[in-house]
């Protein structure tokens, strides 16, 4: 979830929340409905139905971008990714997905089914508007909801990564190239066109007297731009470490300790001399376990002399350890599936290293200041661009 959200509630294992920002949107939704498009449509409406009207509104849209996003959510989910949570924030909302989709057919049916959603639940509004002849409110509620559901779906089909059309894009650019980086490169170059066309097409209004809607728009464009040019990053950084292995910067050979130390010769001997927070566990060479300062806390000062290891460390069954040729990409999926700093890497059962997430940035800085990476970049960014 990002970061300033409210959690609200959750469906079916997926929370759901709102941005700080997404008070402004609901806000000036209300206030503008009940103004502008409720005494404009029901002629002779008091101000209290008018914006008790314009409320009621604005949390159905809230509800029609929330099932927007449930329709990625549990589509992804049945695809086998993982959905955790939905944030609903100033610009929409955002499905925060366990990774990306490892095949372009999974990209296309997750990204597509947002949309279409929203134009379903915009057809069904508009039957509803005209067959409800009375009470003329709800007919005029039902009008606004099929008006901004066919927006939303339309807008979210334009081909501008990171907008569910750019996902589209993006997944027949993979399928069409064999390459999800080309994908992604030819989808986020197209995505740019749009963002700044949103800009300019905000500076044209803004230069028409249409201040307000002219900002936003161009505000819009300004978040698509950013947001396509992060996403672009994200998926070179994530190939960079794909393409380097476990085995290739681990610190190998490291220091464990035998599951019968006590826990104060651990501290005394170990912990305190080289600054560590954890250690790993061995006996005969094979992994036992791991102890970590939090385990140790478990124990009271004056029963640490007394106590093995053994008793306090956690177990093989329940640790995460990485291999040597496993790839960065899964080294640091690992490290984020418990917020860990380091892992074992076992080789066959066998201790050979650790891997902390140090080692992966200073690994992912120094490519960077080497300039390792950066000719392959351009030479492929440049067809796209
Ligand atoms: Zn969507």
């Amino acid at each position: 979830m990002l970061g300033n959200s409210v959690r609200l509630f959750a469906i079916r294992g997926i929370e759901v929340g709102v941005h700080a920002s997404w008070l402004v949107v609901f806000g000036l939704v209300t206030w503008s409905l009940s103004t502008s498009y409720f005494p404009q449509v029901l002629r002779g409406i008091s101000p209290a139905e008018a914006w008790l009207l314009g409320a009621a509104s604005a949390i159905l849209l809230f509800a029609s971008v929330l099932v927007h996003e449930l329709a990625h959510s549990f589509v992804a989910r049945s695809r086998g990714l993982d959905a955790r949570s939905i944030t609903l924030f100033i610009f929409g909302g955002v499905s925060n997905l366990g990774g990306e989709a490892r095949r372009p057919s999974t990209e296309f049916v997750v990204a597509i089914v947002g949309p279409l959603t929203s134009l379903v639940i915009g057809a069904v509004a508009y039957l509803l508007g005209s067959a409800l002849a009375s009470p003329r409110s709800a007919a005029a509620v039902a009008s606004y909801l099929a008006v901004i559901n066919l927006l939303l779906g339309g807008f979210n089909l334009l081909p501008g990564y990171p907008l569910d059309g750019g996902r589209v894009l993006r997944a027949l650019a993979w399928t069409a190239t064999g390459s999800l980086r080309r994908g992604t490169e030819i989808a986020v170059a197209v995505g740019q066109l749009v963002a700044y066309g949103f800009m300019i097409w905000g500076f044209v209004w803004v230069l028409g007297g249409e201040l307000f809607n002219g900002i936003w728009m161009a505000a819009i464009g300004w978040f698509l731009q950013g947001a396509g040019h992060a996403s672009l990053q994200q998926v070179i950084l994530e190939q960079r470490l794909r393409r380097i292995k476990v085995g290739d910067i681990m610190r190998p050979d490291p220091t464990a300790v035998l599951p019968d130390l006590a826990v104060a010769d651990l501290i005394e001997r170990y912990l305190l001399p080289s600054n560590r927070r954890a250690m790993p566990v061995a006996e005969d060479g094979r992994l036992a376990g791991i102890i970590t300062l939090s385990d140790i806390r478990h124990v009271p000062p004056d029963e640490r002399a007394s106590t093995p290891v053994r008793a306090v460390m956690g177990g093989r069954s329940d640790l995460v350890t990485v291999k040597p040729s496993d790839s960065l990409t899964t080294a640091l999926e690992a490290l984020g599936r418990g917020d860990y700093e380091q892992l074992p890497v076992v080789d066959d059962g066998r201790l050979v290293g650790m891997l902390s997430r140090g080692d992966i940035l200073r690994q992912i800085q120094l490519r960077e200041e080497l300039d390792l990476e950066s000719s392959e970049v351009r030479a492929t960014a440049r067809p796209a661009a």
